[in-house]
C-alpha cells in the first residue's frame, strides 16, 4: 500500500490541522487521541511517512525505529503512567481496523484496562 500524504496524520505533523501535543523530537511527535479510550490515551506517530507498522519496521533506518522506541518510552513517562502501567497498540490493516494509514502507537493506561481493547 502507498502512503496517502493526505492522511490526517501526515497533515497533522505538517501542522495543517491542529493537535494536542504531548512529546516532539526529531523521530516522532506524540498527541491526544481525539477519542480517548481510556482516562490517558495518546497516540504516537513516526515523522517520516511509514502506512503501518509493517511499513515501518520493514523501511525505517536503525535510528528511526530506535528513535521511536525512545519517543514512545518518553510520552509514557510524560503522560505519568510508567508506574501504574499502560499497554501499546498499534493497528495494522484491514482485520486490525487500522484507520488512519500513517503508523502510530496507541499508549492506553491512567486506570484499570480491560483485558484487552475491544474497538467497535
Ligand atoms: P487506528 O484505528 O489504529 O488507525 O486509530 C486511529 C486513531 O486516531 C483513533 O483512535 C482516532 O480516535 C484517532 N484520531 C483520528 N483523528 C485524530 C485527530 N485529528 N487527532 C487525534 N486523534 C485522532
Amino acid at each position: 500500500m502507498a502512503y496517502d500524504s493526505n492522511n490526517i496524520f501526515a497533515k497533522i505533523l505538517r501542522g495543517e490541522i491542529p493537535c494536542n501535543k504531548v512529546y516532539e523530537d526529531e523521530f516522532a511527535l506524540a498527541f491526544r487521541d481525539i477519542n480517548p479510550q481510556a482516562a490517558v490515551h495518546t497516540l504516537v506517530i513516526p515523522k517520516g511517512a511509514y502506512v503501518s507498522f509493517d511499513d515501518f519496521s520493514t523501511k525505517a533506518t536503525d535510528a528511526e525505529i530506535g528513535g521511536f522506541a525512545r519517543a514512545v518510552q518518553a510520552t509514557a513517562a510524560l503522560e505519568g503512567v510508567t508506574d501504574s502501567g499502560y499497554r501499546l497498540l498499534a493497528n495494522h490493516g484491514k482485520d486490525a481496523n487500522q484507520e488512519v494509514p500513517h503508523f502510530h502507537v496507541h499508549i492506553a493506561g491512567g486506570e484499570a484496562l480491560p483485558e484487552m481493547i475491544a474497538k467497535t
